[in-house]
């Protein structure tokens, strides 16, 4: 695992209470991924996962159903509107 950084703001925080590691629907390559680590007996931060802040993780948390790649397309275009 990657240390907690937000994927969105890149803010380190403490894992455990506001926010944390998010897993997406799994592309075809998370799968692939997967059975190779499975196959090495790997250990890996999953393609298919994040850390979300805070200030991100509730957002993030109704993306779930997206693949990682269209869900941060769109958490960063929303973060963008912001500025
Ligand atoms: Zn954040």
């Amino acid at each position: 695992m990657r240390p907690p950084e937000c994927a969105i703001c890149g803010n380190d925080f403490e894992p455990g209470e506001k926010g944390g590691v998010l897993h997406f629907k799994k592309r075809f390559s998370d799968y692939v991924w997967e059975r190779k680590m499975k196959r090495i007996n790997g250990v890996g931060h999953p393609p298919f996962a994040d850390w979300f802040c805070e200030k991100h993780f509730s957002r993030a948390k109704q993306l779930l159903s997206l693949t990682i790649n269209k869900a941060m397309k769109i958490l960063r275009e929303e973060e963008e509107e912001k500025k």
